[in-house]
């Protein structure tokens, strides 16, 4: 699988929104900043977004192994800090249920395994988080049900943290977990997806 990773250079170092070289674009501008940083290997289409999709619905949790090496590489490009802990986005129990696995947990591992740090598996969903498919996008913004509580055991001050999710659609869901991560007072917060969805 031939894939070029997407170029940071192109990106809103903020969001990774297509945007002037090296500058927070528009939305940026106005907008609060929640993590430090946020990127993404690539956008939810062709061969990556099948592979999330096979490695998501497929039953092929050994995908995880390939696509977390191309987090890694894009991990390098973006010239990130090495964070101290990586943490997934957890599923809802329905959904690991159904399942059997949270993938993002699994690229999340794969990519501690490669880089050498711990796995934190410090946030938990609230029940009651229903599938979101056949929402609108102004629904799922404002789904209140979608929300995480923290595992008290985990010494989050003054480390970097690199929160990990497969597919970065609205962000919605990543904003939700740094809100509650930064009550802990960690030194950063960065977040990296294998995609973004294009809408
Ligand atoms: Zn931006």
């Amino acid at each position: 699988m031939l894939l070029d990773l997407l170029d940071p250079k192109e990106r809103c170092p903020f969001c990774f929104n297509l945007g002037r070289v090296n500058q927070k674009c528009d939305h940026c501008v106005h907008g609060e900043q929640i993590f430090q940083r946020i990127g993404s290997c690539f956008d939810y289409a062709g061969p990556a977004a099948s592979l999330i999709k096979k490695l998501k619905y497929g039953n092929q949790p050994h995908l995880a192994k390939g696509a977390a090496a191309f987090m890694v590489a894009q991990l390098h490009q973006l010239n990130w800090p090495l964070p101290d802990a990586i943490i997934a986005v957890p599923l809802s129990f329905s959904h690991w249920i159904e399942r059997g696995y949270n993938q993002s947990d699994l690229l999340a591992h794969e990519m501690a395994h490669l880089l050498k740090v711990p796995v934190w598996n410090a946030l938990k969903r609230y029940s009651g988080d229903y599938s979101q498919t056949g929402l609108r996008v102004e629904q799922r913004k404002s789904l209140t049900k979608q929300r995480f509580k923290i595992r008290r055991e985990y010494p989050f001050e003054d480390k970097k943290i690199l929160v990990i999710d497969d597919v970065l659609t609205t962000g919605t869901t990543l904003r939700r977990c740094a809100e509650v991560l930064s009550e802990r007072y960690p030194a950063s917060l960065y977040a990296l997806t294998f995609c973004r969805s294009l809408d």
